[in-house]
């Protein structure tokens, strides 16, 4: 895993200020969740890491390299969106190795990352399915497989579970922790479910209004007396 620094980073929007000036260091391999209400900056803020929004002023560093001004596709940074964003004309084997494809792999090295990616969420199975032939669950670990499959340096995930109901969302929870534990990659990841947050999170930011108002470990903020 990579650390990543957030520096003085602000965003306005005409009459909104959707993440104002929030410093935040996540370190590697840890895993870190921004908790905060609707319209507290979470999605803007994850986004500007991933670098889909360009900041107005501010840094971002990840492994002590700066990518403030490096497009989204050259960071090396898994994202998960709430909508799982699957191409719906390609099979799920296709949609997992699209970004090995685009990255010009070797044939040999797809094959052998897809299908190692489609083992780890269990859908080794179904790789000829397309995306509407899948419950949303499983929707959701394509798209989790497709954002692990090229060893990113650190996977984002904005609101991930938020579509799945709560059985499901559950589920996917202790998954998603098992992949963090297995890859050892820096994991910062978007809610605005308390619950979920305490139940996933190496430490937690709390966002509030864009400014980040309180950080700690889950204990730290929830459990001390
Ligand atoms: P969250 O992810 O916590 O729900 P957002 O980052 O989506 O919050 O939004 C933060 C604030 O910025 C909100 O007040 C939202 O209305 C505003 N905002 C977000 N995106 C835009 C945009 N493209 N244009 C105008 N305002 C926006
Ligand atoms: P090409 O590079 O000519 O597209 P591939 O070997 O990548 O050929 O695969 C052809 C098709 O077969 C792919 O589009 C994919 O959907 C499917 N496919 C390839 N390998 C597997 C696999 N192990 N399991 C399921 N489907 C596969």
């Amino acid at each position: 895993g990579v650390s990543i620094e957030i520096r003085d980073v602000v965003k306005r929007y005409k009459s909104t200020t959707a993440v104002d000036n929030v410093s935040l260091t996540v370190q590697p391999g840890e895993f870190l969740t921004l908790l905060g209400s609707s319209g507290s900056g979470k999605s803007t803020l994850l986004n500007i890491v991933a670098g889909f929004i360009e900041a107005d002023a501010g840094t971002i560093e990840v492994g002590g390299r700066d990518l403030t001004k490096v497009p989204p596709y050259r960071r090396d940074l898994g994202m998960v969106f709430q909508h799982y964003a699957l191409f719906p004309h390609m099979s799920v084997w296709d949609n997992v190795a699209f970004p090995l494809r685009r990255r010009k792999c070797s044939r040999a090295e797809v094959t052998a990352r897809v299908q190692r990616a489609l083992d780890v969420v269990e859908l080794g199975h179904l790789a000829k399915r397309r995306p509407n032939q899948l419950s949303g669950g499983q929707q959701q670990r394509v798209a989790l497989a497709r954002a692990i499959v090229f060893q990113p340096q650190a996977l984002l995930m904005d609101e991930p579970l938020g579509a799945l109901d709560k059985r499901l969302r559950e589920q996917l929870q202790l998954e998603i922790k098992r992949l963090h534990r297995e890859l050892g990659t820096t994991f910062v990841f978007v809610t605005h479910d308390q619950e979920e947050a305490l139940a996933m999170s190496d430490r937690i930011a709390v966002l509030r209004d864009g400014g980040v108002v309180q950080v700690g470990t889950p204990v730290e903020l929830y459990e001390r007396p």
